[in-house]
């Protein structure tokens, strides 16, 4: 796999993090390429500007552009790591690059705004809001994607929220988009609820959340399988995003503390507005920010429900899912459960046997299997 990133700023070697020897899909696209091709004869702009970065992967535009001191802001912890991660691997000195997560409150105007398109267009459209009110006339946003995923409705977006849009020519199957701020549109709704069906709870999301506007069906079916367990004091809720299984296990095992965990800033965020929306208990749960199970202690859970997520930016790949497995074995105390629910497609089954020895269905239907296991 190729590791040196060759851009007219900084020749780079940049890795995927977590740092994994088999990794077969590199740091970058060919999208960052054409970004630091075409900003390369702006030196001038750039080193008389404010420059912020949105949604830098593992590095690519933050640590090539490096001497003009820029922003970074990314709701996803595994890029943040990533980034300081190829920082120290590339020797650069981490006081050049401020990042930020999705939810910081900006406080100085920018001139040069980069974006590597997220996956999810409300974000765009949350951060597009959010930043709106530090441009100004002269600022200029480049937006830049593979095609294959920067649909039509990203110039809907940016011409509904800014103005006029012009694109470059595609290279490398990567287009840039160009635009500057003409109108005035702040406005977003997020975060936003929904009542979850049956019950009274209300079910808050932030803009880069999974399932924002509903239940997702694999939830569904899960919270209706979930089984009886004795003895549950600690549960980890892993990869939680709008907390709505964590917040259905507070309920069912009121003596039990939840840890909700996620990599997205803006699922933790919403995890705790659902808590403690809900509940009167929420100091007693956790909300962790990290990566999978990376920072909680060997032996010391009795529950561990997932939901697995089967992409990383826009790379599919059942690394992360394998890493969630591998860290419940070990987080788990003796005795204790991980329960799973797996779209039926996806060989989950074969690795949690492997793990854990000995894997119970608990539920089927045409889409999703419900694995339970036991350490
Ligand atoms: N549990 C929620 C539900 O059922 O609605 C969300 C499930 S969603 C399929 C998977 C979640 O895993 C997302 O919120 C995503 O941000 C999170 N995730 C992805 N990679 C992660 C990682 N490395 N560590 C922790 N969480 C991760």
């Amino acid at each position: 796999m190729q590791t040196q990133f060759n851009n007219p700023f900084y020749q780079l070697s940049l890795h995927r993090y977590p740092f994994n020897n088999n990794q077969k899909l590199q740091a970058w696209d060919a999208s960052d390429e054409y970004m630091l091709e075409h900003l390369a004869n702006k030196e001038k702009f750039l080193s008389n500007g404010r420059v912020l970065i949105f949604n830098d992967t593992f590095g690519a535009l933050s640590l090539a552009l490096q001497d003009y001191n820029p922003c970074v802001i990314t709701d996803s912890y595994i890029s943040k790591q990533g980034i300081i991660y190829n920082a120290k691997h590339n020797n650069i000195d981490l006081e050049k690059i401020t990042i930020y997560d999705s939810l910081t409150e900006l406080n100085t105007s920018y001139d040069l705004v980069l974006i590597k398109t997220p996956k999810t267009l409300d974000y765009l459209r949350y951060f597009l809001a959010k930043i709106r009110p530090y441009l100004h006339e002269k600022s200029q946003l480049i937006i830049a994607g593979m095609i294959k995923s920067t649909p039509k409705t990203v110039w809907k977006i940016l011409e509904e929220m800014l103005g006029e849009t012009n694109t470059s020519l595609a290279k490398k199957k990567a287009r840039l988009i160009f635009v500057k701020p003409e109108k005035d549109n702040t406005d977003t709704p997020f975060p936003i609820h929904f009542i979850q069906e049956k019950t009274n709870y209300k079910i808050y999301s932030h803009a880069n959340v999974f399932s924002k506007k509903s239940m997702d069906i694999g939830s569904r079916f899960l919270l209706q399988n979930l089984p009886t367990l004795n003895h549950i004091k600690t549960i980890v809720d892993l990869g939680c995003g709008n907390g709505i299984v964590g917040l259905n296990l507070a309920a069912i095992y009121p003596q039990a503390t939840v840890i909700f965990t996620d990599e997205s800033y803006m699922a933790i965020a919403s995890a705790r507005l659902t808590v403690m929306s809900n509940l009167d208990s929420v100091e007693k749960h956790q909300f962790n920010i990290d990566n999978c199970l990376d920072g909680i202690e060997s032996h010391s859970i009795d529950l561990i429900v997932c939901n697995p997520p089967f992409h990383q930016s826009y790379s599919i790949g059942s690394h992360i899912a394998l890493q969630m497995f591998q860290q419940s074995f070990k987080a788990l105390k003796k005795g204790g459960h991980l329960i799973v629910i797996a779209n039926r497609h996806l060989p989950y089954h074969t690795h949690l046997k492997r793990i854990f020895g000995k894997v119970e269905n608990l539920a089927g239907n045409n889409k999703f299997s419900i694995f339970n296991m036991v350490k």
